[in-house]
């Protein structure tokens, strides 16, 4: 069965491949059964039809999952045509498989961007671009506020293979353009950033990577391609863990990069090495949890909204961050940039010392203790036991990691009982 048939949602780059339905004799090339969808749809038309096949394997109306390490070859012949390029198809599932074509054409339609990569989790897919894109003797310039394990990697490990990292201040520009040397070979951000959730001037960020012939690193996971597109800013690269926001059930971990395809062609590659993959599973758990992802989001930044105002006029609470509040530091960058908020939200308890802290964070009846994110069920965690807690006082302060600190991740409930729950665990702090 030939598809020339089918047809999708996005541009025509983005889909050409998952052009072929892997279940058919493959196709000779991408580009003989190209084809554009409908001109311009919106994110939610994107999230339920957006990198997949008009008509799949047998019929399915969801992608069915492709168990398989490994791809069969009908013979030699067929095999040279794969390996001299006249054909494209699966190979070795090191090297993708047909569940994560799909997941990646649907990511990079969301993202607007020409290609993405899957990986087996967010902080893979940091390290698989990194590894890739620096060598020895090269030198990174990065916002020092940051998801912790992204600060480790570039300061303890690519340390170790003579990468030289400068953090400067987020938001920094000046101390920015004055760590860039020479050897400078990418500026890296989040935005949001964890826990602070400071927003990053995306224009002046890739203006001057353009202006120093840098590559630009945007961390995007906390805003989501719903609530921001950091490549419209003319940024390189954009990454997420899909673990968060995207998957959105909290039930899988996974990463990616979107980019342009002439960049990220080497990344892939490396990842072939790397083998940080995830399994078909996870993939289409990732497939579907997409479905959702922009009816979540739209609820996501409504409770953030609500709760973090309902925080801010409480009086047991001393400090919300959240950047959708006039009282953010970067309210004005968000408002400009963004469409939503997201979930996520940091507030500090008033004249509470770490045990008072941890005692509202036990009363918490609806939000769980847990690490993460983004996902349906909302989570609470007080950062300093959480991830911080084999720090000295001295690094903590310096990450901006108080005592007093709650960050709360609204799940989808209702937001009266995301209050109701809030309000009841602050009175514990007094007990
Ligand atoms: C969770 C997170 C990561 C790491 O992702 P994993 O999927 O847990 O590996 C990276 N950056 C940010 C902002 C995150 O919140």
């Amino acid at each position: 069965m030939k598809t020339n048939s089918i047809e999708s949602v996005g541009t025509t780059d983005l889909l050409t491949c998952v052009n072929t339905d892997p279940c058919s004799s493959p196709v000779t090339s991408a580009s003989e059964t190209a084809f554009s969808g409908p001109p311009s749809t919106g994110t939610s038309t994107q999230c339920v039809h957006g990198g997949e096949l008009r008509q799949k394997s047998e019929g399915a109306i969801a992608t069915p999952i492709y168990s398989a390490s490994t791809f069969t070859f009908e013979s030699t012949d067929q095999l040279l045509d794969f390996v001299e390029g006249r054909e494209q198809r699966e190979e070795y599932g090191r090297y993708g498989n047909p569940n994560e074509r799909v997941v990646e054409a649907k990511l990079a339609a969301l993202e607007g961007a020409e290609d993405a990569i899957l990986y087996s989790s967010g902080m893979a897919a940091i390290v698989g671009l990194l590894m890739s894109r620096l060598s020895a003797g090269d030198e990174i310039v990065f916002f020092d506020q940051c998801y912790h394990r992204s600060r480790e990697f570039c300061s303890k490990h690519l340390a170790r293979f003579g990468v030289v990292t400068r953090q400067v201040p987020t938001g920094d520009f000046a101390a920015m353009e004055a760590a860039i040397s020479p050897k400078t070979k990418m500026l890296v951000s989040e935005s949001p950033t964890n826990p602070h959730l400071t927003c990053v001037d995306l224009e002046q960020f890739a203006a001057i990577g353009k202006a120093h012939e840098i590559e630009t690193l945007i961390d995007a996971t906390l805003a989501t391609p719903y609530n921001l597109k950091p490549i419209d800013y003319g940024v390189d690269y954009v990454l997420h863990s899909a673990t968060k926001y995207l998957g959105g059930h909290n039930d899988l971990l996974a990463g990616v990069i979107c980019g342009r395809r002439e960049l990220l062609d080497p990344v892939r590659a490396l990842r072939g090495c790397l083998g940080s993959v995830s399994s078909p599973h996870s993939l289409y758990l990732l497939e579907r949890g997409l479905k959702t992802f922009a009816l979540r989001m739209a609820r996501h930044n409504e409770n953030g909204l609500a709760v973090a105002q309902f925080l801010e006029s409480h009086p047991r609470v001393d400090r919300v961050y959240y950047p959708g509040l006039e009282s953010h530091p970067t309210h004005a960058i968000a408002r400009e940039q963004m469409k939503g908020f997201g979930g996520l939200i940091t507030f500090t308890v008033k004249d509470a010392d770490w045990r008072a802290t941890s005692r509202v964070v036990d009363a918490a009846k609806l939000a769980r203790i847990a690490p993460s994110l983004g996902g349906v069920e909302s989570l609470i965690e007080q950062p300093l036991v959480m991830s911080y807690f084999g720090y000295s006082p001295e690094q903590r302060e310096s990450f901006g990691i108080a005592d007093n600190m709650i960050r709360f991740s609204c799940g989808i409930e209702d937001s009266a009982d995301l209050i109701a729950d809030l309000d009841q665990a602050l009175a514990a702090c007094d007990v």
